[in-house]
């Protein structure tokens, strides 16, 4: 039986103390949350210590943006798995479509960097999605599947009970257009089938897939209550304790 996964992808917002206002309100809300769901918040790094300070008492996980994937050493501006484990991390968001976008993430580079977390116990939460472009060429289907098959090249049967894949169409990504549920429901059997494919059914049967791309309280039942979606990874409105909070409240219903 998967546990719904509900996680805030904060982006570049809430420096510590914006951080600390909105952790409060959460707190207020939502300390303590249904045993067969996860709550995650991804702050920046910066803020990444005073959410594990804030939360410490409730049942809500403290995951980051990003990691590097190498060990340590001359790498400016870059942060290590062995960083964010110290700092209290359990999660770590890798190959955001913002990453691969703006910052020249590639399916390499999000193998390198998921192999990485996995060697410090930290869950790969992996993005895949497809552009309006790919979409309506078709394409989606395929570009998923590559994506998936190349980010998961050398990670054993063992480690990838661990890892959560989050489906991110881009073209909902902070644009306030959703994927239908439908829409949703068939990418994520589909990628249930690349997982099976590339291991087992029972490996496909126990992974966590979220769905990611304006998700909010409006449409948050809709889109949790198919049978594929396993949860949400939420921009905008996990910036706010009160739509979080119903996201949580919601899946709390449906677990
Ligand atoms: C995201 O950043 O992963 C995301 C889904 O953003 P939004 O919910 O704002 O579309």
């Amino acid at each position: 039986m998967r546990r719904l996964l509900i996680a805030g992808n904060w982006k570049m917002n809430c420096g510590p103390y914006d951080a600390a206002e909105l952790l409060e309100g959460l707190k207020a809300k939502k300390s303590e949350v249904n045993e067969n769901v996860d709550v995650l918040v991804c702050p920046p790094f910066v803020s990444i210590g005073m959410a594990v300070k804030y939360l410490y008492d409730t049942d809500i996980q403290v995951g980051a943006q990003n990691l590097h994937f190498e060990e340590n050493g001359a790498f400016t501006g870059e942060i290590s798995g062995s960083m964010l484990t110290e700092s209290g991390c359990n999660y770590v968001i890798i190959g955001h479509s913002e990453r691969r976008q703006y910052f020249g993430e590639t399916d390499e580079t999000v193998n390198q960097r998921t192999k990485k977390a996995l060697e410090h116990k930290l869950a790969p939460i992996i993005c895949v999605g497809e552009s309006l472009s790919q979409r309506k060429a078709d394409e989606h289907y395929d570009l998923v599947k590559d994506q998936i098959t190349n980010a998961l090249n050398g990670v054993s049967a063992e480690e990838v009970l661990d890892i959560v894949i989050a489906y991110e169409p881009i073209w909902a990504i902070g644009t306030g257009e959703t994927a239908s549920p439908e829409q949703a429901q068939e990418m994520h059997e589909h990628i249930r089938n690349v997982v099976a494919n590339l291991y087992s059914q029972d490996a496909a049967d126990s992974i966590n897939i979220l769905y990611g791309g304006s998700m909010k309280p409006a449409n948050a039942q809709e889109l949790l209550s198919q049978a594929d979606v396993d949860g949400g990874l939420i921009g905008g409105a996990s910036l706010d304790a009160d739509s979080f909070s119903e996201i949580i409240t919601i899946a709390e219903e449906l677990a």
